[in-house]
């Protein structure tokens, strides 16, 4: 098996973790509803990609209603 072959020192570990951070995500404004969304992805508030319509939202949601009630 593989050993180490230094000590690791804390600064080590430091400098090796100083990029584990999360990067701040670059958000888009829906042109339609105007909710932040992510860019090059649908609306999922209300189902729209550059202008068109490519998601039924109302029937999503009706199936997401009917799935609750069903756990229940
Ligand atoms: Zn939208």
């Amino acid at each position: 098996m593989g050993l180490p072959g230094h000590r690791r020192t804390s600064s080590d570990k430091h400098q090796r973790t100083a990029h584990f951070g999360l990067k701040e995500i670059n958000a888009n404004v829906c042109p339609k509803c105007g909710k932040a969304i992510l860019s090059h992805r649908v609306c999922d508030f209300c189902g729209t990609y550059k202008g068109r319509q490519v998601l039924n939202v109302e029937k999503r949601d009706l199936r997401s209603k009917r799935a609750a009630k069903k756990k229940k």
